[in-house]
């Protein structure tokens, strides 16, 4: 299992800096939340550990072997993202195997992949299904599913449920949960959710306008918050 490890992490956009240069560190098979309001710079930190942005300043580490530079594909990362682009003409399955087809994998070894990750994801009776004929939460389903197909260390979500209703969202916050807890997994997870981050984390972050203002556990930051900031965002009692 691979941690994941951020130093001194600055990103600028032009003259904009955005992230100030943040310390973390995830440890291997934590599921970690990234929270904080809109435009705090949590997409562009999951996207620079990702690789697909690149750093101003700063050392990343995935599994204690520093990717900096590296291209995402290199990285043994897979994300999950809030809009979830399936191909429309192909099937459930294909979506899944997709990637591994890409890279060049045996048929019996793809066919292998999609069959365990429809298991885990309950999807194995769509798996000849056309996405046009799923569900919202289904559609999820299979996005989080092509992620597992590719067997990655550290899986970043960005999002994943804001498109849900908040039936569903309750739904797929206990699969993704499940998830962690059947393959074990790295796992951070982004969301501007406070009720999403407190269920699922084990640790949670707390970013505001590129400063980390906070670490530690959803019962830490609830009981114990920093500064009222934090303790507004977790809902703690003043
Ligand atoms: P969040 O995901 O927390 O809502 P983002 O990481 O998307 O925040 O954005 C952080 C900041 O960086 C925002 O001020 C946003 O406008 C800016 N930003 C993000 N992407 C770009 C970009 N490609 N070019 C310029 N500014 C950007
Ligand atoms: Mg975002």
């Amino acid at each position: 299992m691979s941690g994941v490890a951020l130093e001194k992490i600055v990103k600028r956009f032009g003259d904009a800096e955005v992230i100030h240069g943040v310390d973390l560190t995830v440890e291997p098979g934590e599921f970690c939340v990234f929270v904080g309001p809109s435009g705090c710079g949590k997409s562009t930190l999951l996207r620079m550990i990702a690789g697909l942005e690149e750093t101003s300043d700063g050392a990343i580490s995935i599994g204690g072997r520093e990717v900096t530079k590296a291209e995402p594909a290199e990285r043994g990362i897979a994300m999950v993202f809030q809009t979830y682009a399936l191909y429309p003409h192909m099937t459930v399955g294909e979506n899944m195997g997709f990637g591994l087809k890409m890279n060049g994998h045996p048929k019996s070894e793809i066919s292998e992949k999609v069959q365990e990750a429809a298991r885990i994801l309950k999807l194995e009776p769509l798996l000849d299904r056309k996405p046009a004929a799923l569900s919202g939460g289904q559609r999820q389903r299979v996005a989080i599913g092509r992620a597992i197909t590719r067997g990655p260390d550290v899986f970043l979500f960005d999002e994943p449920l804001s498109n849900l209703d908040a039936e569903l969202r309750v739904e797929m916050r206990a699969e993704i949960a499940r998830l962690h807890r059947e393959i074990g997994a790295t796992m951070i997870y982004v969301t501007h959710d406070q009720v999403e981050a407190m269920t699922m984390a084990d640790k949670i972050v707390v970013l505001r306008a590129g400063n980390i203002e906070q670490v530690g556990s959803p019962m830490e930051l609830y009981d114990d918050p920093d500064n009222r900031f934090v303790a507004g965002f977790m809902g703690s009692p003043s």
